[in-house]
């Protein structure tokens, strides 16, 4: 069953209350950026008001990794709501949580045994540095405080997270003087040349403030939201090196590269990189429900233990949610088939097929893949109205921001649909 179109009236009547009542992301109020209304979405396209269908190049966000309504997923979550739908956590536990924990300590790199469940990407990484500040505590080393990131970061939008994403070009510069003082290395180089001189920079930056360092915190291989910059997975390895030589927690950020999409389950294995604390949030529930997770090992826990409190001081209402709990091990179920790898591969070189010819436009500076991810850089900031109604215009939906065109497709996206995003690309790319 397809959504059928609303009449235009009553179309009309629900975006004037969208721009009257409703706050969108980075958007202002008195002066509201268009919004489409979505009435239906299944497989890997979204229905509009108009009955018109369009292929989601973005994946609601680098979430919906199987697309729409999916037969597993809508199973799983129905069972779960006749079962409990929530049920407070503290003091209370339930099979889904404990298995979804079971499963991603098992598809977690080794020594990864403690999962926190928490209920966006933001709080995860909350949770990781609060995590990382009562172990240097624990440890008794209370004066270690500060973070060490790379420029060009993103790491969500609340305080603590936002004072770990760029400082200069990120989205909350505004607010830099009310935020915790963190400390920023460069941002990784684009290629493997570039690896050695920005090893010694990052040693550097570490070595000169290793007794007020607590932790770094980054994400590994791409930077989101910050840029989307890809880096070669020997820059981890040197993150590593250098937590270890200096006494720092390593957080690694996989809430956008984590499930595969960029090409290992997780893009930390591309280096063989083993994290302290791994966030894992966006994909985890397949797109259904918010929900993220805060992975730790033995030695973080125990030192963590030995702080004040004596226990991690964070406890959301909706912590480990059972509905989304049971999405989320449905959505690991479908990745355990392992098709998401020659998903992964096939989009991929989609992508690179339809996007290198983009290089030779007017106005492209760069055009970059990695995994299920295509980048088209512009040499100035995006006209994202221009840019969405051109893409819409060839039957696929994009949301670019800055400077920057891309996409990040459900896995299962045909090449029909892969190749169809590119052209909406390079028409987006040709207006903005
Ligand atoms: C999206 C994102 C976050 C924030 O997650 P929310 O669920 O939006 O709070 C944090 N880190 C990275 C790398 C992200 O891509």
């Amino acid at each position: 069953m397809t959504a059928s179109p609303v009449a235009p009236a009553a179309l009309e009547s629900l975006l004037d209350l969208d721009r009257a009542h409703v706050w969108h992301p980075y958007a202002s109020m008195t002066d509201p950026a268009p919004t489409r209304l979505v009435t239906g979405a299944r497989g890997v396209r979204l229905t509009l008001g108009d009955g018109s269908e369009v292929v989601d190049g973005m994946s609601s966000w680098w979430a919906a990794i199987h697309g729409y309504n999916h037969p597993t997923l809508n199973a799983a979550l129905a069972r779960q709501a006749d079962d409990v739908a929530h049920v407070m956590f503290g003091g209370l536990t339930h099979e889904p949580a404990i298995r979804l924990a079971q499963r991603l300590v098992e598809l977690a790199p080794a020594g990864l045994e403690h999962v926190f469940l928490a209920d966006s990407g933001s709080v995860s990484v909350e949770v990781a540095l609060k995590m990382v500040l009562q172990y240097q505590r624990g440890v008794g080393h209370p004066e270690r405080t500060r973070m060490l990131t790379v420029r060009g970061g993103y790491h969500g939008d609340t305080f603590g997270c936002m004072g770990v994403c760029d400082p200069v070009g990120g989205m909350h510069s505004m607010f830099a003087d009310l935020l915790p003082r963190q400390v920023f290395a460069p941002r990784p180089p684009a290629t493997e040349d570039g690896v050695a001189a920005w090893a010694a920079a990052f040693e550097e930056v570490a070595a000169e403030h290793a007794h007020e360092l607590a932790g770094i915190v980054v994400e590994p291989l791409l930077q989101g939201a910050g840029g989307m910059y890809v880096y070669p997975a020997a820059c981890l390895t040197v993150m590593r090196e250098v937590a270890d030589r200096h006494g720092l927690v390593l957080v690694l950020d996989e809430i956008a590269t984590g499930f595969g999409r960029t090409g290992t389950f997780f893009a930390a294995e591309a280096a063989g990189v083993v994290p302290d604390v791994l966030c894992v949030g966006k994909a985890l529930t397949g797109g259904y429900l918010t929900l993220a997770a805060v992975l730790c090992t033995p030695r973080i826990a125990a030192g963590l233990s030995h702080s004040e409190s004596g226990v991690l001081m964070h406890g959301p209402t909706y912590m480990g949610n059972p509905l989304a709990c049971a999405v989320a091990l449905a959505s690991l179920d479908l990745l355990a088939t392992g098709a998401w790898r020659e998903q992964v591969a096939r989009v991929n070189a989609g992508l690179e097929a339809g996007l290198a010819p983009l290089r030779h436009l007017p106005g492209v500076v760069d055009v970059r893949t990695l995994g299920a991810v295509g980048v088209v850089q512009l040499d100035h900031p995006v006209d994202v109205g221009k840019a969405t109604e051109a893409a819409l215009g060839h039957g696929v939906w994009l949301r670019p921001f800055r400077d920057l065109i891309y996409t990040m497709p459900p896995y299962v996206t045909s090449d029909e649909d892969v190749a169809s995003i590119c052209t909406a690309i390079e028409a987006a790319a040709v207006v903005a």
